[in-house]
């Protein structure tokens, strides 16, 4: 597969939008798979592959605090 670097001009004409490939658009036949060596605790990074056209990129989104659960405070000895 032969892959390209975009420049800055190239990049501002792709669609920039959740699950839809920045390239043909499609919003279906698109993969992600969760991107290891993450060390952002407040982001999830993913490698998204459109199956349409064959384009790759990667999606980031940011985590929002939700609540805490299932506490375990350990007993005093
Ligand atoms: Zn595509």
């Amino acid at each position: 597969m032969i892959t390209v670097d975009l420049n800055l001009q190239e990049m501002s004409r792709l669609t920039q939008s959740k699950g839809v490939c920045p390239n043909c658009k499609a919003d279906s036949h698109i993969s992600y798979s969760k991107l290891k060596d993450q060390y952002d605790p407040d982001a999830v990074y993913f490698d998204v592959k459109c199956h349409n056209c064959g384009t790759t990129w990667d999606e980031h989104y940011s985590l929002v605090f939700f609540e805490q659960d299932n506490i375990q405070i350990p007993s005093e000895k």
